[in-house]
């Protein structure tokens, strides 16, 4: 096998502070009571900023900013509007580097993946939305769709800047203004992105991010002049928000979690198929809510392509996430490792058959081997219950009708994938899926035309596409 030297992304492209403010109508200021918090690189533990924590007081000045800011942003004619999305965007790909290392080092991720994948992606996000902001009445809701008001928007740590431009890029364009939380664990790219903002010369108020903890996101959900909710992270946080907003007028869009079935038939492609596994669960550490984490394999192949998979993995190198040749990074925090671990262990103890390459871990930070579990029941908790983590359940089935029925035996439906050379068996499984998004003969590929979101408890409304718009019309 080939051994790789090491070749780090240098980390002095970009400008980290050694504290940040919340970025309140288009200035960046303490929090009223001076709390702060500190955010660590999860590779290292090491401290890389201290970041003012919102609290109430914080809550109400940002919607304040952004309903003044409502005014004026909402009258703008559509193409002008679009004249600063497009900017946002260029600026965007213009200092793409410096975010892409920077949210590496916040979060932990590759940046082979940072590079590749989210910063195209949030770049194009942004396009895209500017490019509906002058043709909202030809979008079929009506000649002339008015925005909500002030959108409250709350996001996860998985993907902290394109969660960030899944939201604002459709609010802006529908001519809403925006308070948004970033996750606790990855606040950085955001408060860069607030730079961007003043960059584009975007109108004060426009956008506001709050930063700070769950406290924060919850009295953001509860302000009374908050006219939309947009939440992306777990179910158990989403039904509280959904209990919260209820009876309020409030517009609510929830994007929760997975326990995605990728299903492999007989007549797949095998080595094909084991790099779409291995992408579908390893990629992003297996923080991704649309993740193939249980893999269902038709019984005459499995011998086969397990024994493909695991050869597979042992090439897999974990560790530094600014090494241009890692495949899988950091875990995003303690807590999350230890729900990773927790829940592998469980995994362990119900009897499924447990499996790593072997693989040298870092002595600090957080970090967890890509793992496999074969021999695993549908009454398994790993087989269940979202692991967020580089952990791989293997299942497997004998005709079309189980792989359905195992498939769909989940409280989730995110995403599914199918493996198959037959494109009459896509149609047919792809139909009997209750999933909102079904790959076939890939997995986790994701486009700004595309809409996204769930059925049951992965959450309502979708994201991305003609559909993300209708969330932010009245
Ligand atoms: P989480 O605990 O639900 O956190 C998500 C966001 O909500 C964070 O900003 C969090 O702040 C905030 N928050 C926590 N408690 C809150 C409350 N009571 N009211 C308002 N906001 C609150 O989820 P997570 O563990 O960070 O993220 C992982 C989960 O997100 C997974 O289950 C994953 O499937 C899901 N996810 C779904 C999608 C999707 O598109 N469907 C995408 C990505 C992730 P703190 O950071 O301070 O806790
Ligand atoms: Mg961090």
């Amino acid at each position: 096998m080939f051994s790789y030297a090491p070749a780090p992304e240098s980390r002095s492209v970009v400008e980290i502070a050694s504290s940040y403010g919340l970025f309140i109508d288009g200035a960046f200021d303490p929090s009223k009571d001076g709390n702060v918090f500190k955010t660590v690189n999860p590779a290292t533990e090491e401290v890389l900023a201290e970041v003012a924590s919102a609290g109430s007081e914080d809550v109400d000045r940002a919607v304040d900013a952004a309903r003044r800011a409502f005014q004026s942003w909402s009258t703008l004619p559509g193409s002008e509007r679009a004249k600063y999305l497009f900017r946002i965007a260029r600026i965007i790909q213009e200092r793409s580097r410096e975010l892409a290392v920077l949210e590496s080092l916040d979060n932990g991720k590759p940046i082979k993946e940072s590079r590749d994948v989210d910063l195209p992606l949030v770049a194009a996000h942004f396009f895209y939305y500017a490019g509906w902001a002058d043709k909202l009445g030809y979008a079929g809701f009506g000649p002339d769709p008015k925005p909500l008001g002030v959108a409250g928007q709350i996001i996860p740590w998985n993907f902290p800047l394109l969660m960030l431009a899944w939201k604002i890029a459709p609010a802006l364009a529908t001519g809403n203004t925006v308070v948004l939380k970033p996750a606790e664990t990855t606040p950085l790219s955001a408060l860069f992105f607030a730079d961007i903002c003043r960059q584009a010369e975007l109108p004060p108020g426009v956008v506001n991010i709050v930063t700070g903890a769950g406290d924060t996101g919850a009295y953001l959900v509860q302000h009374p002049d908050v006219n939309k909710v947009a939440f992306t992270g777990s179910t158990e946080v989403g039904r509280e928000i959904a209990r919260s907003v209820a009876g309020t007028g409030k517009r609510l869009t929830l994007e929760l979690g997975g326990k995605a079935a990728n299903i492999v038939f007989d007549d797949a492609p095998i080595d094909q198929a084991v790099e779409g596994i291995v992408s579908g669960i390893f990629f992003n550490q297996g923080h991704v809510c649309c993740a193939g984490s249980r893999l269902l394999v038709q019984e005459s192949i499995a011998e086969e392509l397990l024994f493909s998979l695991k050869r597979r993995m042992s090439t897999l190198r974990v560790g530094d996430p600014l090494d241009k040749n890692t495949d899988i990074g950091a875990i995003n925090s303690a807590a999350q490792l230890a729900r990773i671990t927790e829940l592998s262990e469980i995994g362990a103890q119900e009897g499924a058959e447990r499996w790593s390459p072997e693989c040298q871990l870092p002595d600090r930070g957080f970090w967890f081997a890509p793992t496999i579990f074969t021999g695993v029941t549908q009454a398994h908790r790993i087989a269940r219950e979202e692991i967020f983590g580089p952990v791989l359940s293997v299942l497997t089935f004998r005709t079309p009708a189980e792989a359905v029925e195992k498939a769909n035996n989940t409280p989730y439906g995110l995403s599914a994938g199918i493996w198959t050379e037959k494109g009459s068996r896509i149609l047919a499984i792809a139909g009997k899926l209750r999933a909102g998004v079904v790959w076939a003969n890939t997995f986790n590929k994701f486009d700004p035309a595309s809409p996204f979101g769930g059925y049951k408890e992965s959450g309502y409304g979708r994201e991305g596409g003609r559909h993300g718009l209708e969330a932010y019309l009245a």
